[in-house]
Formats: C-alpha cells, sequence, structure tokens
C-alpha cells in the first residue's frame, strides 16, 4: 500500500510538473490583453501595420505565413509551438543559460524576453518576470486539463510560449514560465536577424493648436509608430502646461511622430497637417489663441527641411490658400530645442476622454 501511495504522489507530481503550472486565477497583467489573431489579418490590416511602442512591428501574421515559418521546426518543436504541448521539466535547453542578450520567437524572431528579465524559479522552466516590450507577448485563458491558466503567446505568430503566473518576483510580480523549445537565444554582441530588429523609424514634429486633436489624428494614420503630446521651440527647460499657457517660455504644443517611413512618407504626413489645421492663422487655431497654438513644422534632418519648404510653397499657389497668407514656420529642431514631453494626462487625451478627432480623407 506504502508503495502504490508513493507511485500515486509520484504520477501526481508529473502530472503537475508537466502541465508547467499550479496557480490560479491569475490577475491580468498589463502587458497586451489583445486577444491573439486566430484568422487572416484583413487587406486593411495590411495597410495599417500595428507596432509596439518599441518600435518592432507586431502585425499579426497571415496563417499562410505561419505555415511557411513552421516548416523549418522541429517536431518536438512544433509540438510545443503549434500544439500547445509543454516540454518536460528541467529538459529545456535553455534552463540554464545565464548568457547577456535577447531570447526572440523561434518561429517569428519577434524579440519576448530579455535576459535582464531571467531569473530562477526553481519549476524547471525558464521563467522571466516580464516581457522584452510592451505588446509583444500576448495571453489567451487556458481551460485545459481542468485548470483555468494564462497562456502566453507571440503577438505576432501566436506560436505558444508557456503559461504567466502571479507569484513571480518584484517588480512585476509575475512569472513567466517558458517552454525553451519556443524561444531561440540571440547572445550579446551577435548580430539579430532582420526578424528580430525594431523597424527603421524617422521622427517629425508638427505644432498646429491644442496637441491633444494633432496627436488623435496622427495616431489614425498607417505608418505612424507613435505620437506623443509635448512642448518644443521654447526656452525654459522642462516646462508645465502652466508655465506654457502663461505665454512667456515661447513653446508650441507639439506633437512628436515616429513614423515607419516604408509605410508612410514625410510628404504624406504633411498633407494630412495641413487638411487638419490651417496654416494661416497667425498664433491661433480657432478658438485657442496665443503663441502656443502656432502652427510650426520642426525639422528633423536638411531632406525634412527641403521637403517641408517645397510643400509649403506649392500649397500657397493652390485654390485654397490663394488669397491666404500661409504662416507655418519652419524650424530646424536642433535648433528649436528640446522636445520636452507633455504631463501624462495630455498624452492620448481623446482616447481616454472621448471627443474623438476624424482623420480627414484625402
Ligand atoms: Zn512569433
Amino acid at each position: 500500500m506504502k508503495l502504490m501511495g508513493l507511485l500515486a504522489l509520484f504520477v501526481v507530481s508529473v502530472v503537475l510538473a508537466a502541465t508547467c503550472a499550479h496557480a490560479m486565477g491569475v490577475h491580468r497583467w498589463l502587458v497586451n490583453d489583445d486577444p491573439p489573431a486566430k484568422s487572416a489579418p484583413s487587406p486593411d490590416a495590411m495597410k495599417n501595420p500595428k507596432y509596439s511602442p518599441a518600435g518592432y512591428n507586431i502585425t499579426p501574421l497571415s496563417p499562410v505565413k505561419i505555415d511557411e515559418l513552421a516548416k523549418k521546426l522541429t517536431k518536438e518543436e512544433a509540438d510545443v509551438i503549434l500544439a500547445k504541448g509543454t516540454e518536460r521539466a528541467f529538459c529545456g535547453n535553455l534552463l540554464d543559460n545565464h548568457k547577456d542578450g535577447v531570447y526572440v520567437c523561434k518561429l517569428c524572431g519577434l524579440p519576448l524576453f530579455s535576459s535582464d528579465a531571467k531569473f530562477n524559479s526553481g519549476t524547471g522552466w525558464p521563467s522571466f518576470f516580464q516581457p522584452f516590450a510592451k505588446g509583444h507577448v500576448a495571453t489567451h485563458e487556458d481551460k485545459s486539463h481542468g485548470m483555468v491558466r494564462d497562456e502566453i503567446l507571440c503577438a505576432r505568430c501566436t506560436a505558444h510560449l508557456g503559461h504567466v503566473f502571479d507569484d513571480g518576483p518584484k517588480p512585476t510580480g509575475l512569472r513567466f514560465c517558458l517552454n525553451s523549445a519556443s524561444l531561440t537565444f540571440i547572445e550579446k554582441g551577435q548580430e539579430l536577424p532582420a526578424e528580430s530588429r525594431p523597424i527603421a523609424t524617422e521622427t517629425a514634429y508638427f505644432a498646429g493648436g491644442c496637441f491633444w486633436g494633432v496627436e488623435d489624428r496622427f495616431e489614425q494614420l498607417p505608418g505612424v509608430v507613435d505620437a506623443v503630446s509635448g512642448y518644443m521651440g521654447g526656452s525654459k527647460e522642462n516646462p508645465t502646461y502652466r508655465d506654457v499657457c502663461g505665454h512667456d517660455t515661447g513653446h508650441a504644443e507639439t506633437v512628436r511622430i515616429v513614423f515607419d517611413p516604408a509605410v508612410v512618407t514625410y510628404r504624406q504626413l504633411l498633407e494630412k497637417f495641413f487638411k487638419f489645421h490651417d496654416p494661416t492663422q497667425l498664433n491661433r487655431q480657432g478658438p485657442d489663441v496665443g503663441d502656443q497654438y502656432r502652427s510650426a513644422i520642426f525639422t528633423s534632418s536638411e531632406e525634412q527641411a527641403k521637403q517641408a519648404a517645397a510643400f509649403i510653397a506649392e500649397q500657397q499657389k493652390i485654390d485654397r490658400f490663394k488669397n491666404r497668407t500661409i504662416v507655418t514656420q519652419i524650424v530646424d529642431a536642433k535648433k528649436a530645442g528640446k522636445f520636452w514631453e507633455a504631463e501624462e494626462y495630455h498624452q492620448d487625451y481623446h482616447a481616454k476622454h472621448g471627443g474623438h478627432c476624424a482623420l480627414p480623407e484625402d
């Protein structure tokens, strides 16, 4: 009987270990709550790529592309990544890897975890307390094996990675429990393949009245990776909204746009900017009056400066501006001084408070 009891205990232990889990009811973690894509993205989604704030293209891959990538997987890797299997504890090749570097998705190459967040959980599986960047790892409720767990997946290709639990160390209190089979480790100093690198972005700055609306509209434009409200072109260091509203710092309410030039060109940003603000109003936009609301383009390169000047010269001749002078300033961003991010309550203001601004049609 004693032998049977020990045997039963052993079986239970193996089952618990093999499911990589025992914690239940994990709170929602904030990295990415988007459900994973289950079907092919629409053509519109492909025209409107999705980026993580860290500048990686995280547009969901189509099933056709995933099938193509899956051809390189071994049977063991496919069992974990595609069939949501779990490798045996203490068996994965990355459990005891203590080198500095990045862990990318075995299937699509997206960076998922950094060695900085790896810790020894004692569970037998590689463990991390946070993902590489916001938006790179998705969660999905998993009710298999009679438990409720949060499955973790690659946000780009939906590869199964493991599960996340709320018994991890500080600062997040989370434990991302990984299968080594789902990851490829790239040591610091080694060249990252193209699919593991952030996209090459450019930065542009536009001031055109209240930054809430300018930011909101640019954020809707395909190819815009990030839009942030702030202050630029003034004299005071680290100005507050109150300082800027006092009209003696010289700052303009400005939006910093990080964009993917492969999807949207600087010229297209200029066109949109002129559609949704009035470049002929001096130191005001509608009811907002004062130099903080002036129309200005802070250029990040000589090429941008050239394009902005040519664009304004061209616009001045079209019917819309034939009888009105365009007063938009073009200022070298280096000479305009630092871009200061505005207070948090100004960021994504319309998304938080409603009053969404429509993006004008072409
Ligand atoms: Zn992936």
